[in-house]
């Protein structure tokens, strides 16, 4: 079977299994795991930030970034497709008080202007008051596109103009940053917390890191604890990100060229494909799902009429041509 179906679907690889096992740990609820700090020093470094805190999930990861920026009840302005509003089963509002209104572009761009109209200041006792933005960079749900730097910077500069947070959900940031060649810094720069997942492209088993500014990771590291994410000897997890920060983040770059041969192989327009995600609009999304499996190529319907593609660390080139010959027949 060839899986297309999201790049969370990945196992680790034989050498990420050895660095794990190789891990030193300790116990990372007393910040005695030296392969835990190694990392969230590397990724602070890397985004331009303070500190980092290892996280079990990209969820909880956004959950406890947004809460740093927004209190209960105030609100967070994002993209109406963004994982924070559809993906996390409410997580922001069941679990930190806060409401969101939302935007909509259908690459999930920001809309400066849809930003300023919703943006609501302190208006005294009658009306929710906006105090962050969160972005989404590479945009799941859009199809795995990236914002425009250009467009992060204009509401990087209007935000703090006003007195707004802002956090990026970097799950694909890595992907943005291949695509694109922008610095991982500088999209650090856009953002006062931001998460980035070591789970989807970079294909380590579990993991999240949070960024910030040492006060903001101080803060949450209470509320990992108290949501029950203090985690012991997490060395051997935190070992499979930092062999992914150093065998996995260039060779995105392979997983972008198949996702532009499997949207070329299904009638998409491979010009459309930014990154390591492939939408195509089938009326028959369902029957082609199983059509393909039958075929040993796995994909998704996300709706009615639409099959996702997600190309990732276990499909080879070999795999991503036999996948495009199943699709293209189809
Ligand atoms: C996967 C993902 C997350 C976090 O997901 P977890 O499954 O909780 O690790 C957050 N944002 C985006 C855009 C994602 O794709």
């Amino acid at each position: 079977m060839i899986d297309l179906r999201s790049d969370t679907v990945t196992r680790p690889t034989e050498a990420m299994r050895a660095a794990m096992a190789a891990a030193e740990v300790g116990d990372d609820v007393y910040g005695e795991d030296p392969t835990v700090l190694a990392l969230q020093e590397r990724v602070a470094a890397m985004l331009g930030h303070e500190a980092a805190l290892f996280m079990p999930t990209g969820s909880m990861s956004n959950v406890l970034a947004v809460r740093s920026l927004v209190q209960p009840g105030q609100e967070v302005l994002c993209e109406s497709a963004a994982h924070i509003a559809r993906a996390e089963l409410g997580a922001h509002g069941a679990y930190s008080g806060v409401t969101m209104r939302t935007w909509t572009h259908p690459r999930g761009h920001v809309d400066l202007d849809a930003v300023q109209a919703l943006y609501a200041p302190d208006l005294g006792p009658y009306f929710v008051r906006t105090t962050a933005v969160s972005v989404e960079n590479t945009h799941n749900f859009a199809g795995g596109t990236v914002l425009p730097i250009d467009q992060l910077r204009d509401l990087r500069e209007w935000a703090t103009g006003v007195g707004v947070g802002i956090h990026l959900d970097g799950a694909r940031l890595w992907n943005a940053h291949v695509a694109t060649g922008t610095p991982l810094a500088e999209y650090g720069a856009i953002a006062d917390v931001l998460s980035v997942c070591l789970s989807k492209g970079l294909g380590a088993p579990v993991g999240s890191v949070l960024v910030g500014s040492a006060d903001t990771v101080a803060e949450a590291r209470v509320w990992r604890k108290r949501m029950g994410g203090g985690m012991r000897q997490v060395g051997v997890l935190a070992a499979a990100g930092l062999h992914a920060l150093d065998h996995h983040v260039e060779r995105l770059a392979d997983d972008h060229a198949h996702a532009r041969l499997l949207a070329d192989a299904c009638g998409a327009d491979p010009a459309s494909v930014e990154t390591n995600i492939v939408v195509v609009d089938r009326s028959d999304a369902a029957s082609y799902v199983e059509r393909a499996a039958a075929q040993g190529v796995r994909v998704a319907a996300v709706g009615a009429t639409k099959v996702r593609l997600v190309t990732h660390l276990g499909v080879s080139t070999d795999d991503a041509r036999r996948a495009a010959e199943v699709l293209a027949a189809l």
